[in-house]
């Protein structure tokens, strides 16, 4: 039997290449070895989403992405949240016993608690028990995480451990897969790419699109003329030249420490490499979209089968609490 890993991820639409190399590339791989759970959290979206219009679209120029990536059916089962209503059942078991005060110290609760202090609703405290219910409703074994998400990972532990306890062993404590996930700086050189703060290049662009994009980012900002030397070690450009241009790498690095080459035409060739390299997960992309009931079929058949595995733990769930 494979080890299954679960991983969830917001409707955020349209991937981008921080999500690229971030995270969906690992998730490609991890499908040929483990029995992977790929899941779209729609309902963990609704604790910070105030309109709720683009939903489906962006569940949809999502999935499009991940299919064109290469996760899956086949391998990977891929569903959205709320079209397990399982998970939903176990919440709300797990959330009576789940201290208050375990979910009051969530580093990530009060952050979000300070971003929209006229929305601290209920949802939003409660986010890292659902967060558990995904995983343990699936019996998971592995959750791919960085090292910055250890500690959510370590409350679904203790909530894993403590139902395990109370009523007798049922879940396997998930583990952390230890992913180290590349930081992805956005065009403006300083934070992390990220749609929000747009600064971040989609898969989905056409390749004009791409070039325009990438003209557009924040180089060395000692460079102000073409003859002054250059450092490519805190250059944007040149950290993507790593992932997508990566036999020219140490060349450019000269080039630029020695003025040979302008930043416009290091990003005309990153560029050029970057749309070479998604070219075909465009055309796949396109051949996706060209079916247009491929995508709710995928979804409909992840949820059967998450079903399944779902309704038996949620049964002995309930047996062990003494509702059945
Ligand atoms: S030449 Fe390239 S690596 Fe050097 S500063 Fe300009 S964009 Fe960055």
């Amino acid at each position: 039997m494979k080890q299954r890993v679960f991983s969830g991820a917001r409707p955020t639409g349209r991937q981008h290449l921080g999500n690229y190399l971030g995270a969906l590339q690992n998730w490609v791989k991890l499908q040929e070895q483990y029995q992977c759970i790929y899941c779209i959290v729609d309902i963990h979206a609704l604790t910070t989403l105030e309109d709720t219009g683009g939903l489906q679209k962006n569940i949809h120029e999502m999935m499009l992405d991940w299919l064109a990536i290469g996760l899956d059916p086949g391998k990977s089962i891929m569903f959205i949240q709320s079209h397990v209503p399982e998970v939903m059942q176990l919440h709300t078991l797990l959330s009576m016993i789940t201290p208050l005060s375990w979910l009051l110290r969530v580093p990530t609760f009060k952050e979000k608690a300070r971003l929209q202090p006229e929305n601290i609703n209920y949802g939003l405290v409660g986010y890292p028990v659902l967060m558990t219910a995904d995983i343990v409703l699936y019996k998971a074994e592995l959750v791919p995480v960085g090292e910055d998400q250890l500690p959510h990972l370590e409350l679904a532990r203790e909530i894993a451990r403590r139902f395990n306890n109370l009523f007798g062993n049922t879940f396997p404590e998930p583990q952390a897969k230890l992913t180290s996930f590349p930081l992805i700086l956005g065009l403006d050189g300083k934070e992390k790419m990220s749609k929000q703060l747009d600064n971040d290049i989609e898969i989905a662009l056409s390749s004009q699109e791409t070039i325009d994009r990438v003209m557009t980012a924040v180089t060395d900002p000692a460079r102000r003329y073409r003859s002054d030397t250059g450092h490519p070690d805190i250059c944007n450009i040149h950290q993507l030249h790593r992932y997508f241009n990566p036999f020219q790498l140490d060349d450019i690095a000269d080039q630029c420490r020695s003025a040979k080459i302008g930043c416009v035409d290091c990003k005309q060739l990153l560029a050029q490499e970057i749309n070479s390299t998604l070219k075909p997960l465009r055309e796949r992309r396109a051949a996706i979209d060209a079916k247009p009931r491929y995508i709710t079929e995928v979804l409909a058949d992840g949820a059967q089968r998450a079903r399944v595995i779902a309704k038996e733990t949620l049964k002995e769930v309930k047996q062990k609490m003494g509702l059945i």
